[in-house]
């Protein structure tokens, strides 16, 4: 005997599988998010009648297109290109491109279907989207990653603009293929839209604090949840996933705090250092010299190399903070985080645990900061860069990242505040997910059904 609420939501998840088969990193987002709004709908029956939740997990649209291009010997390769524009209920789409061999449409609408409860949770006016290719970057060459990125704008140009959607950096595209696409829509346009694209150079329109956005907002919004706990970074051990732009600023910030993190990774292998790792030599092998993080070993012979990056989980900790890709921390992973003593997790990447590894964490009293909150640092600068770039101005370092801060602390209270008003006190799951989604059903009613 379920309640109306609870045949309503299982209903439209249903209907999500039917509509989208074989999508399960989609699936997986849509339930984790409907899970927790039944109390929602139980409490304002509203939103039923709206058709908001059948409204709201089809996409606006998702354009997928052809990008040709030529490597350096000549020969013709050709990817699939893709954008999702999910929901524009609170401002233009917004959300990154992803360049990774396993992008597809099921990932690719993961990412934009979370990316609008994030933006949402920011508080800054943006709709949730998301784009991506199946390229490989690793091993490109400079010159094949411009041709393969001019190709990729050359198409995404006609979807795009800074009033209607706006793409930024993810896996695989950093500042300089943000540059590569600025170059390229520019040049199509005729004109300089500074707000067409954010996570762009210094130079030529891109916002101080960006780069290190999401690792220091992760490490922002958990230090809220510790200090609720009477606890704090300073002194604790941190394992850190990842060695792209979110680990290394989540490295960088927890350093900042007196943590002392002890490893990072790569999709080959991680690295243990006991002393903890010297940042530095991450910077150098993964900003500068594009290296595998095994060649950190070579700087640090004390430190040990692992094969398999998944094993960094065994590692005992007292923080977890995974930053490197989606599902990274499985059932078995966070058991044996949870025997091993963890205290907290802060998601960093988008998804990296599993369904079935949050209700680990849940169920045993660990603090657990959840994606579309705790990495919603990056994004939210962002929007400011887009607000600088409407006023052609630029604000200082200090001045974006105390922005940042506050807008971390914000999201972290908002999510609390939302889990206690629903019954679920302490579960920033449920807390973060219905704070996002009441912003986004709210401006859809007042919109009309669209
Ligand atoms: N890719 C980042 C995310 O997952 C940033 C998106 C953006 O800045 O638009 O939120």
């Amino acid at each position: 005997n379920q309640t109306a609420a609870q045949q309503y939501v299982q209903s439209v998840y249903e209907s999500v599988i039917a509509r989208n088969p074989h999508e399960s990193e989609f699936h997986q987002a849509v339930k984790e998010i409907l899970d927790s709004l039944t109390p929602v709908f139980e409490k304002h029956p509203k939103y039923m009648k709206s058709g908001i939740l059948e409204r709201i997990v089809e996409p606006e649209r998702v354009v997928s297109f052809r990008v040709p291009w030529v490597d350096d010997n000549g020969n013709v390769h050709v990817n699939r290109g893709f954008r999702a524009q999910f929901n524009s209920a609170l401002g233009p789409y917004k959300g990154g491109i992803r360049f990774h061999p396993s992008v597809n449409a099921s990932i690719i609408k993961f990412l934009g279907f979370e990316q609008i409860f994030k933006n949402s949770l920011t508080g800054q006016p943006i709709g949730g989207g998301k784009g991506g290719s199946d390229f490989d970057p690793k091993g490109k060459s400079d010159n094949e990653i411009m041709r393969f990125t001019q190709s990729f704008m050359t198409e995404l140009y006609k979807y795009i603009g800074p009033d209607a959607d706006i793409p930024a950096g993810d896996i695989g595209v950093g500042a300089r293929e943000i540059g590569f696409m600025f170059g390229q829509y520019k040049r199509i346009r005729g004109g300089h839209e500074a707000g067409v694209l954010t996570g762009k150079g210094i130079v030529y329109g891109g916002s101080l604090t960006r780069t290190e956005a999401t690792g220091y907002g992760c490490v922002y919004f958990v230090n809220e949840m510790l200090k609720f706990k009477g606890l704090s970074f300073q002194d604790s051990t941190v394992v850190i996933s990842g060695s792209g732009n979110v680990s290394i600023y989540a490295i960088e910030k927890a350093q900042q705090l007196g943590a002392k993190v002890i490893a990072c990774s790569d999709s080959n292998g991680y690295i243990h250092d006991p002393n903890g790792i010297n940042l530095e030599t991450v910077k150098l092998l993964k900003e500068v010299q594009r290296q595998r993080i095994s060649e950190y070993v070579q700087h640090h012979p004390h430190a040990t190399y692992v094969e398999g990056c998944q094993n960094i989980w065994s590692l005992p900790c007292d923080i977890a903070l995974p930053c490197a890709t989606q599902n990274e921390i499985d059932e078995q992973a966070a058991k044996v985080l949870v025997s091993n003593g963890v205290k907290a997790i802060g998601e960093g990447a988008n998804m990296p645990s599993t369904l079935e590894a949050i209700e680990v964490f849940l169920g045993n009293g660990v603090l657990f900061g959840p994606a579309k909150a705790a990495n919603a640092g990056g994004v939210a600068v962002s929007a400011l860069e887009m607000a600088q770039n409407s006023m052609r101005l630029s604000w200082t370092f200090e001045e974006v990242d105390a922005k940042l801060h506050s807008i971390m602390k914000n999201i972290y209270q908002s999510s609390v505040l939302a889990a206690e008003e629903y019954g679920y006190s302490g579960n920033l799951v449920v807390g973060a997910n219905i704070a996002g989604f009441i912003k986004v059903a709210d401006a859809m009613m007042l919109q009309g059904v669209v």
